[in-house]
């Protein structure tokens, strides 16, 4: 016999949420380098080097002044995240929603906070630079592009992480089934993903943020519907009306069904793979 169906299904509907400043209200990097008293560093060095491999240096910076793996996760721990953005990620994900993180921060970072609300597993991959505690604990972050060996070649990201080369993929995956996207996002390197979408999809981004100056430069370049938001709750309330529009017919919300949330895959390429037990 076939197995039944997942009772609550929108086939179809992939969200993709950034990360710093759209799931948490905060940035991660900031939070980390301010909190374990790294910011003298941070300053000297700003100047001189990019933000990826900085950020791989700061967490060295942290490691000489005697913090480990753990009070970096204690750390991130103690930080807040929007009770409505934790209802709206449980709501999209009890509705069939498949669920993506695509982010400039890191595995570690963004594993933290979501097992730490317990939502880590209602995504179903994690898109970031890949983070991994070395042998003398300290931790290390690498670009999610190899820029040496495999350059991804857009003008307009960084050179570690083009996020529309990772929509495209996603894209590419969901073949000739029609897939209808809803991004959500906040800074500049949400705005290559948000030119990737196409008619049928949403872009979500936060009002007067860099995303959102750059689509109102020219909202003519943008095939996808924009729908602003400007707190956690309008986020929720944006993102929720958005799936209803798209599931069709209508389906009808498990009250907190999350058992999707137990486990977590995510792709880490060639890279070491850092579980957050929760
Ligand atoms: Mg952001
Ligand atoms: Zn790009």
């Amino acid at each position: 016999m076939a197995p039944s169906p997942p009772a609550q299904q929108a086939p179809g509907v992939v969200v993709v949420f950034d990360f710093d400043r759209t799931i948490i209200d905060w940035d991660s990097d900031n939070w980390v380098i301010t909190k374990l008293g790294a910011t003298d560093a941070f300053h000297r060095l700003r100047p001189t080097m990019r933000w990826n491999p900085l950020m791989d240096r700061m967490m060295g910076e942290v490691h000489a002044r005697g913090k480990t793996a753990e009070d970096i996760r204690e750390c991130l721990r103690s930080a807040p995240l929007d009770v409505h953005v934790v209802s709206a990620i449980k709501t999209a994900a009890a509705l069939g929603c498949d669920l993506k993180v695509v982010s400039d921060a890191n595995t570690f970072f963004i594993e933290t906070v979501l097992a730490h609300h317990g939502v880590l597993g209602c995504f179903s991959e994690i898109k970031t630079n890949p983070a991994s505690v070395d042998v003398d604990g300290r931790l290390r972050i690498s670009p999610f592009h190899d820029s040496a060996t495999a350059p991804h070649g857009c003008s307009l990201c960084p050179e570690n992480m083009c996020k529309g080369k990772i929509i495209e993929k996603i894209q590419a995956i969901a073949g000739a089934e029609k897939q209808h996207f809803i991004y959500i996002g906040d800074g500049k390197g949400d705005y290559c993903p948000s030119l990737k979408l196409g008619e049928g999809d949403y872009v979500m981004p936060k009002e007067n943020y860099p995303l959102w100056n750059l689509i109102c430069s020219n909202k003519q370049l943008l095939k996808a519907e924009i729908h602003p938001w400007n707190s956690g709750e309008e986020l929720e309330k944006t993102l929720l009306k958005l799936v209803n529009k798209v599931i069709s017919p209508p389906a009808q919300v498990s009250p907190v069904d999350c058992s999707k949330c137990e486990s977590v895959t995510t792709e880490l390429g060639h890279h070491q793979a850092l579980r957050v037990p929760h």
